[in-house]
């Protein structure tokens, strides 16, 4: 596995860093899913649009993944990263708890666990480093900014005005308050 493989303390931590924001996609990630799933040897970068939505709409929108942005000098830089529970693939949730966190820890195998989440070295104080930089997102993401940008900017405003992010909200703490009274 590329990556770090989670330490001892995850076990005991129960996956804080996987209750404050699901962990960020490479590209190299998103192509493999994209790839397996529609039985391509590579992703014809006229069809990444198009596959990418079809990816992020599937499984009656429970999917994965979710399209996020963070600010960098020259705009906004998007990437995929693991849905949060409750919310859409339009990742405007600051904070949210991955969809692929369970009781027993992560439900996906090591492999599969996007970049983020391989490169989050653990250690014992809980002082996690995070090996994925910022700097290297940057530029991993770059050729696939057009593809993320247009699908944010086609669903961003029509789930903000049909109250979609508001519901979105209200079912992630009605979430929250049946952990905490472990319903
Ligand atoms: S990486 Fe750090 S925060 Fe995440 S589960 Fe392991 S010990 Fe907890
Ligand atoms: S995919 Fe796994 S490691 Fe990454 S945030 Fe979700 S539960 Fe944590």
């Amino acid at each position: 596995m590329e990556g770090f493989a989670p330490g001892p303390e995850c076990a005991l931590c129960q996956g804080k860093c996987c209750k404050e924001k699901g962990c960020s996609l490479s590209p190299k990630d998103m192509l493999r899913t994209l790839q397996e799933r529609n039985g391509l040897q590579q992703i014809d970068a006229g069809k990444l649009r198009e596959l990418l939505l079809e990816l992020l709409n599937e499984d009656e929108m429970q999917p994965l993944y979710a399209i996020d942005y963070f600010t960098t000098e020259n705009g906004p830089l998007f990437y995929l990263r693991m849905r949060h529970k409750c919310y859409t693939f339009i990742g405007v949730d600051a904070m949210g708890e991955c969809c692929a966190l369970t009781p027993e820890g992560c439900s996906l195998s090591e492999e599969r666990r996007p970049k983020g989440g391989r490169f989050l070295k653990s250690t014992p104080d809980k002082q996690c480093i995070q090996h994925y930089s910022r700097e290297m997102m940057i530029n991993d993401w770059a050729p696939y900014q057009d593809a993320l940008s247009t699908i944010w900017k086609e669903f961003e405003p029509e789930f903000r005005e049909n109250g979609i992010f508001d519901r979105c909200d209200a079912e992630y703490f009605k979430w929250m308050r049946m952990q905490r009274e472990g319903k």
